[in-house]
């Protein structure tokens, strides 16, 4: 696929150009409207997720606000699951206190409490496959169907599960949302997002907000987003088998109090994941006995891990999310999630699984 790099098209027929401005499957008018290197980005992963189609946008946040914004408004309800990408628990809030629209938070894998949430003005259940940073994996199939049966929509962010570990559509979501900044693109290099649509009249009407929106993906991000998925399926095998022998070994390990991380037969939501999944992905966060301080210890001494933020690419990355990607939650609703003072999140890249364990036993150390 070229890279078109350019904003506009030239036209010869006038009723074409001003078609094209009116739908998405029209001629390519304006790069905010569409762009043909973003459409074969956003068809292949409409493909991958069994979607009817995808508009990409210029970040993770940029999918998330232009779908959240172009669906809600003010007096509406969103029913949402308590552990979020700490973003989006920062953007839902300021929905309830800037556009009036309420929210409710449910465990991720209790259908019921999403059923005794349902309001007449209940619009939108938003779900993660695997929250981000403690790992727990959301009951899609329960917790779909009964948002369906009340009427309302499911969006999913799918980012760290990737279309290789679960296609969200097939377990009864209408809207499926990436990162593409992370496992997608896979490289750490360009910043990217996208919406996979299950229905045709959902994917035209964000669609057409997202044209006024204006997160608009550049073309040469998405060249390298579409460039870095044709090896997504072999690094996703890498990432899960590395993050499998470090969250195996750092659980018997003395100086560790707890792994979090869904192979693990501990983990609250192993049984979901088990059975919705077929591998784990690469993220995992534990906690050491010694807390902050010996968290904070333990990230200055890894040498090959880097600490930075973000996922995905493939270098393993650490963090602390009390103080950085969770920065944004106060004390009970950092308790609610499950992320303790001392816990480090590892996003374990495709280097070798012993070179990564070295590393980590000399941190321990
Ligand atoms: C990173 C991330 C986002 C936000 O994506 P950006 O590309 O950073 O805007 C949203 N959801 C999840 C689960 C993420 O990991």
């Amino acid at each position: 696929m070229p890279i078109y790099q350019t904003s506009g098209f030239e036209f010869e027929d006038p009723a074409v150009f001003a078609d094209g401005m009116t739908r998405p499957d029209g001629a390519f008018v304006y790069a905010r409207y569409s762009n043909p290197t973003v459409r074969s980005l956003e068809d292949a992963v409409a493909g991958l997720e069994g979607g009817v189609a995808a508009v990409a946008a210029a970040s993770g946040m940029g999918a998330i606000n232009m779908v959240l914004l172009g669906l809600l408004q003010p007096g509406d309800h969103v029913i949402a699951q308590h552990a979020l990408y700490g973003g989006t628990a920062h953007m839902l809030d300021d929905l309830v206190e800037r556009f009036g629209i309420q929210v409710s938070h449910v465990p991720e894998h209790d259908p019921a409490a999403v059923r005794a949430a349902i309001r007449p003005q209940t619009k939108l259940l938003y779900l993660e496959t695997i929250a981000n940073p403690m790992t727990q994996v959301a009951d899609l199939p329960a917790m779909c169907a009964a948002a369906r049966e009340a009427g309302i929509l499911t969006a999913v962010d799918n980012t760290f599960a990737s279309p290789v570990l679960c296609r969200p559509i097939e377990h009864g979501a209408d809207i499926v949302l990436h990162s593409t900044t992370k496992y997608l693109s896979g490289h750490a290099d360009i910043i990217g997002g996208l919406a996979v649509f299950a229905d045709d009249a959902l994917y035209r009407k964000v669609w057409s907000y997202s044209c006024a929106l204006g997160a608009t993906p550049d073309p040469f991000a998405a060249w390298l987003t579409l460039r870095g998925m044709q090896t997504l399926a072999l690094r996703m095998e890498r990432h899960c088998a590395n993050a499998r022998v470090l969250a195996t070994r750092l659980a018997g390990h003395p100086a560790v109090a707890a792994v979090h991380w869904p192979g693990l037969a501990s983990h609250p939501s192993h049984e979901i994941a088990a059975k919705l999944l077929p591998d784990f992905s690469g993220v995992f966060s534990f906690d050491l006995l010694g807390g902050r301080a010996a968290g904070e210890k333990f990230m200055s001494s890894v040498r090959l891990a880097l600490l930075a933020p973000s996922l995905g690419g493939v270098e393993t990355l650490i963090l602390h999310p009390a103080s950085t990607s969770h920065r944004h939650l106060d004390e009970s609703q950092l308790a609610q999630a499950g992320i303790g003072a001392g816990t480090v999140r590892v996003a374990v890249g495709i280097e070798h699984a012993e070179d990564l364990w070295a590393d980590i036993a000399q941190a321990l150390d």
